[in-house]
């Protein structure tokens, strides 16, 4: 087994690595504490093909593999974790479906516009009433001739304020849960949807997170995704994938935590010795650096089989349940690492276990991987 890096591996690694060095590390506290959209970072991201980094260049994205956008989405959210998210949403549940569901038409309209970052995605699953159980979902999209009216509201959407698309899931025909789910590109442009409540967060403050109202809202039917009563699939599907992007922030946010917990354990002093001396703070820095290796090992290994085009399923779901959980420990650590000082927000520890948190929760909460897990497994220790 070879886990060396390829050369444009290793180029993506290098490229994402001084970018966060540059132009996000000496930002991020700002943008948390504005809760400012990181607009320039992310043009000039655009600008490097990190916007669509697994779309063909043929409909303008990178031509990257799974890999490469783990590596970029681990050194960018070290850098900033809500410029992670924002790429992350737009990469994998925005581009991705459309790439794998959509016609060479809906191609050209939208994906060459949203993989070179021209138009920013959002992906519109969740609602008010009904997150885990998304079946339970309230939003209709009832036929009306060449279109679907639409009408409800969609809760906790990342990039709401700021995407002009929306990848929508909706019941098309409401009788039914599963199979009676579809999944739309709604264009804000042309059919303007409104932008309801901006919620106030824990962290990855600066994303904006929003509900998404529409109100008879006519989409072409020529803007379905897939078969009608596809949408669950696709929707399942794109989590699937998401769940690599979300398990590489996490792995992102844990290795920045590490690093300024290792510098802090060097530089201060207690009993007339650098804590970093301490068995206590030893352990503590031991048992990060091996978790955050083994989610990276999690991380590839899931990203490597999307590439193979094997079941990854379950490999994701792991990879994300590991690392998230992975990041609140080892920003725990790192917070303690630092005392007082940990607990204000002269230093980064404070905000890292605030972005940390999150990644416990949306594209599945843990408790949720495990079920993704847990069935999986089961399915494989079936007798054929
Ligand atoms: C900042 C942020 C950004 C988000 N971005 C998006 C986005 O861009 N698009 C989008 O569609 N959604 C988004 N979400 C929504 C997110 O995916 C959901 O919040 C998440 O799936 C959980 O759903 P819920 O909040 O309704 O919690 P619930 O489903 O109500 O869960 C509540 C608790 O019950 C547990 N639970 C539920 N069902 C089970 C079960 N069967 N077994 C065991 N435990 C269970 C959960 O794990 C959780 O602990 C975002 C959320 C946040 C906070």
């Amino acid at each position: 087994m070879d886990l060396a890096l390829s050369d444009t591996q290793q180029m993506i690694q290098d490229t994402a690595r001084q970018f966060a060095d540059a132009e996000l590390l000496p930002i991020a506290a700002k943008i948390d504490k504005t809760g400012e959209f990181p607009h320039g970072p992310i043009k000039k991201l655009a600008d490097l093909g990190f916007l669509g980094m697994c779309v063909p260049e043929a409909w303008g994205g990178a031509g990257l593999d799974v890999v490469s956008y783990a590596i970029a989405m681990e050194e960018i959210s070290r850098g900033c974790a809500s410029t992670g998210v924002i790429l992350s949403v737009n990469n994998s549940l925005v581009c991705d479906p459309i790439q794998r569901y959509g016609t060479d038409e809906q191609k050209g309209r939208f994906l060459t516009a949203l993989a070179p970052g021209k138009r920013l995605g959002c992906f519109a699953l969740s609602e008010p009433g009904s997150g885990s159980d998304a079946a339970g979902m309230r939003t209709t999209a009832l036929r009306d001739g060449d279109h679907y009216v639409v009408r409800g509201t969609k809760n906790w959407i990342t990039n709401g304020q700021e995407a002009d698309v929306c990848v929508l899931i909706c019941h098309t025909n409401p009788a039914e849960r599963h199979k009676g789910i579809s999944a739309l590109v709604v264009d804000r442009v042309e059919t303007p949807y409104g932008i309801g409540k901006v919620e106030d967060k824990l962290g990855i403050k600066g994303s904006s997170t929003t509900s998404l109202v529409f109100e008879d809202v006519r989409v072409p039917v020529a803007n379905r995704l897939g078969a009608e009563g596809e949408g669950f699939k696709v929707a399942m599907s794109t989590l699937d994938g998401g769940r690599i992007g979300i398990a590489a922030q996490a792995l992102g946010i844990a290795r920045i935590a590490f690093e300024e917990a290792l510098a802090y354990s060097r530089e201060r002093s207690a009993f007339g010795n650098p804590i970093g001396d301490f068995g206590a703070i030893q352990e503590m820095l031991a048992d990060m650096a091996t978790e955050i290796d083994a989610a990276r090992l999690l991380i590839w290994h899931a990203a490597a089989a999307k590439d193979a085009h094997q079941k990854y399923a379950k490999l994701s779901a792991m990879a994300k349940l590991y690392a998230s959980e992975m990041a609140a420990r080892v920003c725990t650590k790192a917070l303690q690492i630092h005392g007082g000082y940990g607990y204000v927000k002269d230093y980064g520890a404070e905000r890292h276990l605030r972005d940390a948190r999150i990644t416990e929760i949306y594209e599945g909460t843990s408790e949720i991987q495990r079920l993704v897990i847990a069935r999986a497994t089961l399915q494989e220790l079936a007798p054929a």
